[in-house]
């Protein structure tokens, strides 16, 4: 399909007229914040219901090719979804590791008959993904990992460790990094990268409670767990480059994911809000100065943020650097968030420490389990401590 403004813009009225007829009425439980947090099959359940339902409408994998089951269209079609389910609130898509890492790494590089199996089951949530890149001791230093796939006839055999695995509960299969040659000279040379299946015997995951009393994730044990050897992606060897690029599409410095947000949407609009029920000194907390000039920060930063995404697709606007602002995105919008809640719980004094289930929380609890939450983002899929070496070292070109 030709993309031009008539054509989008009509589409865009679709695409608004379909999200207010059809995102769902909140559940009478209590709905995750990402896809790092769902714990519950009450949860996953309503989330895999809502992304089917995205998918078959046509508003997932809009951009991906026809033949798998994408849509075939010019991404700026899958990105007036995407900006449009956040305008609304509407629930997250869950099987986020499916549609925005290994989905795309897949039709960067799979074979044909990997495109044929498993992309189909991304977007439609009948197969859901999971990541085992970290370990109990290894998560910054991935070069370091040490579960092991050794190969025996046709399959090989894995033991070790795998641990944060978000949705390992749920999940169909696993993008695994093992390592397959523990005598090479580089740490990096003895790594392969699998696409493996999570319900062979051998394979356990137990759940790990988090900081806001919900699960979401799971160590996941490897006990001589036999997985065929078609499910290598590259070669054996090569699993440190497969890896490195999967972490391109995850930290969004690639294109090619299948859009959809991953989380609830957090606005500054609502912290405006909140400061004008908050109090300072027997007045609205809105009325203070320095509220009002950190709330206009906020604002600023929101919007930056919503325009370095539409920059970042522009080529003439970013030719010098054309992956600064995709690379800074995670850093930039993980410690955005992480500050707001924090804004947010200041506002509300002794308030903030009202959890979910206090009757007497402003909006129900809703601050202090983001803000804990909000560290999620500042950690998985690489550290902030992380993102800026990386910025600094491949965008600046600052030395090591
Ligand atoms: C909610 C959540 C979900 C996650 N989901 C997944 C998942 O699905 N799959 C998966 O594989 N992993 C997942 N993770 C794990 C995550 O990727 C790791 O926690 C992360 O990469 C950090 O590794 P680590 O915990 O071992 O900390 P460490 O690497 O031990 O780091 C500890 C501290 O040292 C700092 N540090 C380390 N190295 C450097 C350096 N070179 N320069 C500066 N500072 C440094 C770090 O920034 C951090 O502050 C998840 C984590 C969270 C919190």
């Amino acid at each position: 399909m030709q993309e031009n403004r008539a054509s989008l813009e009509a589409f865009k009225a679709e695409v608004v007229a379909w999200f207010e007829a059809n995102i769902p009425e909140q559940p009478g439980f209590l709905l995750p914040e990402s896809f790092m947090e769902v714990g519950t099959d009450q949860q996953f359940e309503f989330l895999r219901t809502w992304q089917r339902k995205v998918y078959e409408a046509g508003y997932l994998g809009m951009s991906w090719p026809e033949a798998y089951g994408g849509g075939g269209y010019p991404q700026a079609y899958q990105d007036i979804v995407t900006s449009e389910m956040a305008r609304q609130n509407a629930p997250f898509m869950m099987n986020t590791i499916g549609l925005n890492w290994a989905g795309p790494l897949i039709l960067h590089m799979g074979s044909e008959d990997a495109k044929n199996r498993y992309i189909k089951g991304i977007l439609n949530a009948d197969d859901i993904w999971c990541q085992g890149f970290s370990e109990p001791d290894h998560g910054s230093d991935l070069g370091k990992v040490q579960t092991k796939a050794v190969l025996d006839g046709n399959e090989y055999r894995v033991n070790g460790s795998k641990i944060w695995t978000s949705l390992g509960s749920y999940a169909k299969y696993m993008i695994l990094l093992a390592r397959t040659n523990p005598d090479t000279e580089s740490k990096y040379a003895g790594l392969s990268f699998f696409l493996s299946p999570m319900h062979v015997p051998g394979i356990e995951t137990r759940p790990i409670r988090k900081l806001t009393g919900e699960y979401g994730f799971t160590q996941t044990f490897f006990n001589d767990a036999r997985i065929p050897t078609s499910c290598i992606m590259g070669n054996e060897g090569e699993g440190w480059q497969v890896a490195m690029t999967t972490l391109m599409f995850e930290r969004g410095a690639a294109g090619g994911q299948a859009g959809g947000i991953s989380m609830i949407d957090l606005r500054v609009d609502d912290v405006v809000e909140l400061a004008r029920e908050a109090k300072r000194d027997g007045a609205p907390a809105i009325e203070d100065y320095y509220v009002r000039e950190q709330l206009v920060r906020f604002l600023i930063e929101e919007k930056a943020n919503q325009l370095s995404r539409v920059r970042a697709r522009i080529p003439a606007l970013v030719s010098e650097r054309p992956s600064a602002i995709a690379m800074s995105g995670k850093l930039r919008t993980s410690e955005f968030r992480r500050r707001l809640c924090q804004l947010a719980i200041g506002l509300q004094g002794a308030n903030g420490a009202r959890f979910i289930g206090d009757s007497q929380s402003a909006d129900a609890g809703k601050w202090p389990r983001s803000y804990l939450n909000a560290f999620s983002a500042t950690i998985g899929g690489g550290t902030s401590q992380i993102q800026a070496n990386i910025i600094g070292e491949r965008v600046l070109g600052l030395p090591k």
